[in-house]
């Protein structure tokens, strides 16, 4: 599944293929998405594309008669290939700009979306209005996490991939920035203490920005058919090595569920 920096690469990739460019036409091939894509997406023909924006794992594409909002959902990817590349399996969106390119979505499982919305959709669209903060935004601060885990029973971990408390801290990033912060996943939220609250604001944030930076050089080109961005690779201490040796400490790492997700954790380093 797409997480937050692979979004966030992606949107770097595309922006300056699309950014000033007219779209000529909207082609959608098959409307059955996450959600139907809406007839008002054809709103946006003839439209010029002023910018293309990331608010959690949303792609908002402005433009002169409104903006698209592009999710990836598990399996979405987007790239920007000659108009006329043959459409293969599960290319279902395309947007054909002036360029003589096209921005192409293809979705396998068809969780991702792509909805129109005449307004700006941050403040008032369903999906957005209700998002926390941008944890590589100042408005993600040790104030802010620290009041809001007050009284909060649920697990640290759970507490911060909430996006209603912070935006895309996806299960990777939230299990080793745990582990980098010494912090024990199961601990109530409310419970932990400012001090380390401190520690971990900025371990979180340089992990995503340290998977963007990665993702940023590993890049696959996002003009080619075959471009795809996946996991990008990364050193992992604990995500996906239930079981091996700690890597501070040599003890074994533990392997449990935690709001149904998996959760690796060091016994001895994380208290
Ligand atoms: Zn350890």
């Amino acid at each position: 599944m797409p997480e937050l920096p692979e979004v966030e690469v992606s949107r770097r990739g595309i922006a300056p293929h699309l950014e000033s460019q007219v779209i000529k036409q909207v082609i959608v091939r098959d409307a059955r998405l996450r959600w139907p894509v809406p007839e008002t997406l054809q709103q946006l023909t003839g439209a010029t594309i002023t910018q293309v924006e990331r608010r959690a794992k949303y792609l908002i594409i402005h433009t002169t008669q409104g903006y698209a909002i592009v999710h990836l959902g598990m399996s979405g990817k987007v790239r920007v290939i000659p108009t006329d590349t043959i459409v293969v399996k599960h290319d279902h969106v395309d947007l054909e700009l002036g360029s003589g390119w096209s921005l192409r979505f293809n979705d396998p499982r068809r969780f991702g979306c792509w909805l129109f919305s005449e307004e700006h959709p941050s403040l008032d669209h369903p999906l957005l209005r209700e998002l926390g903060p941008e944890p590589l935004t100042d408005d993600f601060h040790l104030d802010y996490l620290f009041n809001a885990s007050r009284g909060r029973s649920q697990s640290v971990k759970t507490f911060i991939m909430d996006n209603h408390v912070v935006v895309g801290v996806g299960n990777i990033y939230a299990n080793e920035s745990l582990f980098k912060a010494g912090i024990n996943p199961k601990r109530a939220a409310g419970r932990i203490s400012k001090a380390r609250y401190a520690k971990l604001v900025p371990i979180i944030k340089q992990t995503l920005a340290r998977a963007i930076e990665q993702g940023g050089t590993t890049l696959q080109d996002f003009t080619q058919a075959d471009g795809q961005p996946g996991y990008f690779k990364q050193e992992l201490m604990v995500y996906g090595r239930g079981g091996k040796l700690c890597m501070q400490c040599s003890g074994r790492l533990k392997e449990i569920r935690l709001g149904q997700r998996s959760t690796v954790y060091c016994p001895s380093c994380q208290r």
